[in-house]
């Protein structure tokens, strides 16, 4: 616990920037490790299904977006591979 002193003291900062830069690099770290942990989604244009099927289902064709696998890599993701291939080159 704090001290009794720091209740009291003026207020020197009127809005609460440190909270919503605490909050936002908070987020920020969240969603990396998101994305490194998980670092596919759901492909948008198939729903995830890695195909589209006709009306009656009877036919299908693969999905070119994420190429029939259903899947497809998170934006962070994509830039974390980009930094990590810059990292790679450099060595
Ligand atoms: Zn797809």
């Amino acid at each position: 616990m704090r001290p009794l002193i720091a209740a009291t003291a003026t207020q020197e900062h009127p809005m609460p920037w440190g909270w919503l830069l605490g909050a936002l690099l908070l987020a920020a770290v969240g969603y990396a490790g998101s994305c490194w942990w998980w670092p596919f989604a759901r492909c948008r244009r198939c729903d995830g299904r890695g195909k589209f099927t006709r009306a009656d289902s009877k036919v299908w064709r693969t999905c070119r977006r994420c190429k029939g696998s259903g899947s497809r890599l998170r934006a962070g993701r994509k830039v974390w591979n980009r930094f990590a291939k810059v990292r790679r080159d450099a060595h």
